[in-house]
């Protein structure tokens, strides 16, 4: 459950919006969690990203333009892409825990959604209902 909250943070400090195409959460759907290169620490990390964008980074399609807005060269690119592979095959059961936690966001969402009207601090109440 840290990597939820953990992602929350992340999704935050995006204010909630793509990292490719800057739309909004509420634009895209839920936002997905993909690795790149943080400038400031040169060290891998996640960024937020809309579903398009995240399915287009899953199928190896990110454009240079799009790779170095999450900080990372093509090699690079290539190398994260061959983990993610590796980590699929290893069969984890990760398409499960991923469809999970979509599952799971798709509720949060609605329910940040609806908290949203009352309150702008909805932070504490959602690590809750995980
Ligand atoms: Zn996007």
């Amino acid at each position: 459950m840290t990597d939820s909250a953990e992602f929350d943070l992340i999704r935050r400090r995006h204010h909630y919006r793509c990292s490719i195409c800057r739309q909004p959460e509420k634009v895209t759907g839920t936002l997905l969690p993909v690795k790149g290169k943080a400038a400031e620490v040169d060290a891998y990390c996640t960024f937020p990203v809309c579903p398009d964008h995240h399915a287009k980074y899953m199928q190896g399609f990110f454009t240079g333009i799009e790779m170095k807005k999450i900080g990372i060269s093509a090699e690079e690119y290539r190398n994260l892409l061959s983990e993610i592979k590796e980590e699929q095959d290893a069969g984890k059961g990760l398409s499960t825990a991923e469809k999970g936690s979509l599952t799971k966001d798709e509720t949060i969402k609605k329910i940040q959604k609806a908290q949203k009207m009352k309150m702008p601090k909805v932070h504490s109440d959602y690590k809750k209902e995980i």
